[in-house]
């Protein structure tokens, strides 16, 4: 073979390399298209799980008011369990003295000093102390738990000065919001059911919550007795109706969710005491643990509610509360990882972190309104150490966000419609114009924009126009403890 031949065959050879190189090319340009597909085809089904059309939701108000006559005729016959809070009287407005509230919900606990002034009722002067509860105490005994919750009573109680103790040579009273399913046995006593939004306190389940507390404030040497043990929903549901007679209902949006309404005491099968002089009982639903075939439940749900603390049980809680949003946001964006590769050729180590990705980390994300989306990227990167997102990648996290808020708000909604219907106020009748209002609380409600307009938009749709007028939410601010000192103050010892 000759020079020329031979420079030929270079030539060949290297037409041959630039061919193959730009087959490579390509190839991996279409298997980076076919992940994109890939990872669209995960959100798109998600979506498609997620979708909560208006008739869906009417068949789950229908659904939530079917489930509360049943757990209104007997004791565990339905999911809700519609617990008789024994409160038959809600706060007038006449209230006076100073009361403490203790607030223990999920993730911090509230310590309250209350002054209630009788007909002043624009604003109650309260001062309070907030103290995260440690998460190692979630999980470990009732003794530990209540032995911390007293210390942090005591101290604040030593924060008071001489005019502000309530009546000299009187024993303080406090209202006890403790936020996890109670039987109720009397208006200062209940035992627990069980414990939900991720705690988990073996030998607490079946004692009287209240004799816990005491024996605490015993050993802490704290003379205090508890007059009033509610939950926030029902201290939600006083504090409302203190400033607003018209409130009918209390919805808690926060780490859990839950829902307490008047019901009429003749129209509780179950209850077997005597017909209390208002006609009117509040029942605490635990709507947390409503169920039914009409919820949009994807895979994720299914995933998230075997791995959790308490399998099987709050159902809808997961799908709508604080404590779990972000999580199930975490699930899918893990599942675009590890099958189309949404973030590169490995899976981000911090994103297999269960529980990393906080709900406000995704409310955070969902509201950034920046045209490079910065907020998510920093979110991305501080919290699961993805580094170099795109924007278009970044794009449809914030659609994942939008999904999974918009579910749970419009889940809200249909409990909130099933409610006015049990009610019979979800329309407007002849003759009838008294308003109905619902106090809501809680983080979620208060911090998630979106997920309260949602919620709100939502609720209007269901109702449709005509009756819109005739109902209303209100931000019961802090509700829940003041509710439970007002209660206090009216099942005082001293009245
Ligand atoms: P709890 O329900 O524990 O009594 P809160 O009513 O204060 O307490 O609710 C706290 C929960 O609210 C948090 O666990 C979180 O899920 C949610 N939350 C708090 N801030 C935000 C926020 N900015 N965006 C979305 N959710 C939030
Ligand atoms: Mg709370």
């Amino acid at each position: 073979m000759g020079k020329k031949a031979a420079a030929v065959t270079v030539c060949v050879v290297v037409a041959a390399a630039a061919a193959a190189g730009a087959s490579v090319v390509a190839r991996r340009q279409m298997k980076k298209s076919a992940k994109w597909s890939r990872a669209m085809g995960i959100v798109r089904e998600f979506q498609d799980k997620c979708d909560s059309p208006i008739g869906k939701l009417r068949n789950l108000a229908d659904a939530m008011t079917v489930e509360m006559h049943a757990g209104l005729a007997s004791e565990g016959g339905s999911k809700l369990k519609m617990i008789i809070s024994y409160v038959d009287n809600l706060p007038t407005g006449e209230e006076e003295g100073c009361f403490y509230a203790l607030d223990l919900g999920g993730t911090n606990f509230r310590v309250l000093r209350v002054h209630l002034g009788g007909k002043d009722k624009d604003i109650i002067p309260t001062e309070f102390v907030e103290v995260p509860i440690p998460p190692c105490l979630m999980t470990r005994s009732s003794h530990e738990l209540f032995d911390f919750i007293a210390e942090e009573l005591a101290k604040f109680v030593a924060t008071e000065d001489e005019k502000s103790h309530p009546f000299p040579g009187r024993q303080r009273e406090l209202g006890f919001t403790f936020s996890f399913p109670v039987r109720q046995t009397s208006i200062s006593s209940g035992t627990l059911i069980k414990w939900t939004k991720g705690f988990s306190i073996e030998d607490a389940v079946g004692e009287d919550v209240v004799g816990e507390l005491n024996k605490a404030m015993e050993r802490v040497g704290l003379d205090m007795r508890v007059a009033a043990l509610v939950n926030d929903t029902i201290g939600t549901l006083a504090g409302g109706r203190y400033y607003n007679p018209n409130v009918v209902a209390a919805i808690i949006l926060g780490t859990g969710t839950n829902a307490a309404y008047v019901e009429r005491a003749n129209a509780i099968p179950k209850w077997q005491g005597p017909l209390p002089r208002s006609g009117d009982m509040v029942i605490n639903m635990e709507w947390g643990n409503f169920r039914s075939s009409h919820l949009p439940l994807t895979e994720y749900d299914d995933d998230l509610d075997v791995a959790s603390l308490n399998p099987g049980e709050q159902i809808f809680e997961k799908m709508i509360s604080g404590m779990y949003l972000g999580e199930i946001l975490r699930r899918v964006m893990l599942k675009m990882a590890e099958e189309a590769e949404f973030f590169g050729d490995t899976v981000p180590e911090k994103l297999k972190n269960p529980f990393i990705l906080r709900t406000p980390h995704m409310s955070t994300m969902h509201h950034d309104t920046s045209s490079d989306l910065k907020d998510v990227a920093s979110k991305l990167r501080d919290i699961l150490e993805i580094n170099n997102t795109t924007l278009r990648m970044r794009k449809v996290i914030v659609e994942l966000c939008d999904t999974i808020a918009t579910r749970g708000a419009r889940l809200s909604a249909a409990g909130i419609y099933g409610i006015l219907k049990k009610l019979g106020r979800e329309i407007t009748r002849e003759g009838e114009d008294q308003k109905s209002v619902i106090a809501l609380d809680g983080g979620l409600f208060e911090h998630y924009k979106k997920f309260k307009q949602c919620m709100e938009s939502t609720l209007k749709e269901l109702i449709g126009e005509e009756a819109s007028d005739t109902i209303d939410i209100i931000h019961s601010n802090d509700g829940s403890g003041i509710g439970a000192a007002l209660l206090a103050a009216s099942h005082s010892q001293y009245l």
